[in-house]
């Protein structure tokens, strides 16, 4: 028994002095971290890189008929001062561009005069001009921090893409680039009710408020029940990034070349050329490949057709529209193969070299407009549709992967949009616009 007793006290008297020490070495590891002579100081505000913390800060707006003299006198500074202040914003902010609207801040003293210290105008939600009266008229510009967000949205389309955009809490402008991204996949003039769409993106702030959208990562869009998938990749640094479909083919897809696949240009887009058949010089705004009659002419890009015809001039022709910003012409057909309405591919034969209309061989006018005005496309810088080598393909399915478990998350929802959401939103778009 007293052996036993012996051994727990010895037990008892380990496990003390184990706990002492213990605890005498980690508070000595404590010790060594805690520096008791610094004291994070009380951090001042800084607002336009002012420390604001001794002055009185009100937000104005410029009312009609409001100069920045006026506006100054206003807040009780002097001719003087503000004739210095003119001078010195030259080359930083031209003062005569303050606009009705836009608003302004004052940093004023808190004495009894209420003395105005800083005047900081805001040209729009990122930019601002500081007004310095503390600093012999100083005036300096500044930008406030862009952040980016990223964001989702989902939806279907009930009356436009534009509702379903702000029924999705997005702002109505990721309509633009969902076009411009799916301008080669989607006619977005065609969209229609039931067509639904997913779409992960960038969306940069400012104070915490939306400012512009940035890139769409990915997005899948379903028109008429196909999907359109898209992924914004790049496959290494020394290439930029392009969308991409599941495949890793590019959704930008080039014109062809020629509407001819053995062609021979016999006349250049030009401003001033003479005319063979009217004797005269005017302007050449096609591109003539001369052809045997019959050789089949082919669509430079798909599209929809939005003209086949007849008439003086042009002979039998077609017109083609590809996107919101493309549209092509074939004139001078000995026949026409398709009909309005029709959608044709890339590729695809429209039509036959003929001589119909003003033209003096068998040839086909080729023409071309960018937005509304014939171009030359021979000089015109289209983008490349090189889609992903086999060796690049690994990284680029682990990226759309990636991105695919986020769309397949994203749920549609039906919600109806509050009249209130709509005025907020709209209000975004406006502020946006307004810059
Ligand atoms: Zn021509």
């Amino acid at each position: 028994m007293k052996k036993v007793k012996f051994l727990w006290i010895g037990i008892a008297l380990l496990v003390i002095a184990g706990g002492i020490w213990y605890w005498w070495s980690g508070n000595e590891k404590y010790d060594d971290n805690i520096d008791l002579n610094h004291v994070t100081p009380e951090e001042p505000t800084y607002l336009y890189g002012i420390a604001i913390d001794s002055f009185e800060v009100e937000e104005h707006t410029i009312l009609k008929n409001e100069f920045l003299s006026t506006i100054f006198a206003k807040h009780g500074v002097n001719n003087l001062t503000v004739h210095q202040l003119v001078q010195s914003s030259e080359g930083v902010f031209n003062v005569k561009d303050i606009r009705v609207g836009n608003p302004y801040t004052t940093i004023k003293e808190r004495d009894s005069a209420q003395t105005l210290a800083y005047l900081i105008y805001h040209p729009n939600l990122v930019d601002y001009i500081v007004f310095n009266l503390k600093d012999s008229a100083a005036v300096t510009a500044g930008q406030k921090e862009v952040t980016t967000e990223i964001k989702e949205v989902a939806g279907e389309i009930t009356s436009s893409l534009y509702e379903a955009l702000i029924k999705g809490g997005a702002n109505a402008n990721l309509a633009m680039k969902m076009a411009d991204m799916y301008a080669w996949t989607i006619d977005f003039y065609s969209i229609q009710k039931g067509d639904k769409f997913k779409v992960i993106y960038e969306q940069q702030l400012v104070d915490g408020s939306p400012l512009q959208i940035g890139n769409i990562h990915a997005a899948v869009f379903e028109h008429k029940g196909v999907p359109y998938y898209g992924y914004r990749y790049q496959v290494s640094e020394d290439k930029p990034f392009e969308y991409y479909n599941e495949k890793g083919e590019s959704l930008r897809r080039a014109f062809l070349k020629a509407p001819l696949k053995f062609s021979r240009i016999s006349s250049r887009f030009s401003l001033k050329r003479f005319h063979p058949v009217q004797k005269r010089w005017k302007a050449h705004l096609g591109t003539d490949y001369a052809a045997p009659h019959g050789t089949p002419i082919i669509a430079t890009g798909s599209g929809t057709v939005i003209a086949s015809e007849y008439n003086g001039n042009n002979g039998h022709y077609v017109k083609i529209k590809h996107n919101t910003t493309y549209t092509t012409q074939y004139l001078h057909m000995s026949r026409r193969a398709v009909k309005v309405g029709q959608r044709i591919s890339q590729g695809q034969v429209i039509g036959y070299v003929g001589s119909t209309g003003l033209a003096t061989g068998p040839h086909v006018c080729y023409r071309f407009w960018k937005n509304g005005q014939q171009v030359d496309p021979l000089r015109e810088k289209f983008p490349t549709a090189e889609p992903i080598t086999k060796t690049a393909i690994p990284a680029f399915e682990a990226y759309r992967l990636s991105k695919d478990s986020i769309l397949n998350r994203i749920e549609i929802k039906k919600a109806p949009i509050s009249e209130e959401m709509k005025a907020e939103l709209l209000k975004d778009s406006l502020a946006i616009e307004a810059n």
